[in-house]
């Protein structure tokens, strides 16, 4: 029969390419009921406009919209409220923020903001959705976690944080709903070309980052952004990419907890496991910072070689060069 999946934050990006790919199954094997944020009644029809585009006539068949804050236990408990026997049988947190910046020029409060949509989003989530799988012996929870979730990368610290946060969570709940036959996944892309860069980039070119002394502002300026915005470039993926993983990992019969979407990151993750005390990795990106952000194009090189000699062991993963 159809299972019915619940995804948080499905206004853009991924959590859009997730619905629609999953909406638009030729088996029909999904009932999608995604939204995020309630909006103006302006962007709002905008964006229910997109969903008609995207979802074609899938969209009122296969997928409907809800509204969902993933900040508020109120809008959490209506939207599972509200669907049928509140029976969820895929649950994708997809919703989330970003926030980059010097740690000293980030106030609390905007901290504690991506904490409450990263990590308590999916916390509040997982405590409405949860108790009905155990009881139903049955369920899949997702996380569209990062790569930021495994590795800790420059004045992403507190977004790297949050992913964290949710990848600890989820490992223990893994364990723990083994005994249900509840799974658990993490998804972890590295970069995506979707609005969540470009947001964090107009909030940048904003903010003046009061309380970072001038050298750490330039290492910032002249050093992370343009090599974020060469990462992007050079290995982003798309939020296709992203929703082709996440159903692949849905389909599979035995879903594995953690899945990079991006081969090339294989080899980075591995350092951490390669050197248990940490000094290979945080040298490695030292050096992917400051020495080589200027020639990102060699930095792609090296991470597509190492990929490379990684994949070759694995027979299902094709590297795109
Ligand atoms: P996006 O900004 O397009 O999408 C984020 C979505 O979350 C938006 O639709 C937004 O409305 C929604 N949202 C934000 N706060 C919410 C709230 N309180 N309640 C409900 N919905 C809320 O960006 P995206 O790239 O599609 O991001 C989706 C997820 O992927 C995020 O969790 C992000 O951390 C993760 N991710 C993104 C990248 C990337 O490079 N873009 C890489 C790795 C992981």
């Amino acid at each position: 029969g159809q299972r019915v999946v619940l995804i948080t934050g499905c206004s853009s990006g991924i959590g859009l390419a997730i619905a629609v790919m999953l909406a638009r199954d030729e088996m029909k094997r999904y009932y999608g009921k995604s939204r995020s944020i309630n909006r103006s009644t302006h962007s709002s029809s905008k964006f229910l406009l997109k969903y008609f585009e995207a979802a074609g006539d899938a969209y009122g068949k296969t997928l409907s919209l809800l509204t969902l804050d993933v900040c508020s236990d109120e809008s959490v408990k209506q939207c599972v409220d509200s669907i049928k026997d509140r029976h969820i049988d895929i649950l994708i947190n997809n919703a989330g923020v970003g926030l980059v910046g010097p740690v000293e020029a980030l106030s609390l409060d905007e901290m504690k903001q991506v904490f409450e949509t990263n990590f308590y989003g999916v916390v509040r989530m997982i405590k409405e959705v949860m108790p009905d799988m155990k009881s139903r012996r049955s369920g899949h929870i997702i996380v569209i976690s990062s790569v930021l979730g495994l590795h800790g990368v420059a004045f992403n610290d507190v977004y790297s944080a949050s992913k964290f946060a949710t990848e600890g969570l989820c490992e223990g709940l893994a364990i723990q709903l083994m005994n249900f036959n509840v799974n658990v996944s993490m998804i972890e892309p590295g970069p995506v070309n979707t609005e969540f860069e470009m947001k964090l980039m107009t909030e940048v070119s904003k903010k003046e980052f009061v309380g970072a002394d001038p050298e750490t502002l330039d290492h910032f300026r002249t050093c992370y952004l343009p090599t974020q915005v060469n990462l992007f470039q050079g290995l982003g993926q798309t939020p296709e990419d992203i929703a082709r993983c996440t159903k692949k990992v849905i389909e599979s019969p035995q879903p594995p907890f953690r899945n990079l979407t991006n081969p090339l990151y294989t080899p980075i993750v591995a350092l951490k496991y390669a050197d248990e005390t940490g000094s290979l990795s945080v040298h490695t990106f030292y050096h992917m910072l400051y020495n080589l952000g200027g020639v990102m194009h060699v930095t792609v090189r090296i991470m597509k070689f190492l990929s490379f000699g990684w994949l070759r062991r694995r027979d299902n993963e094709k590297l795109i060069l």
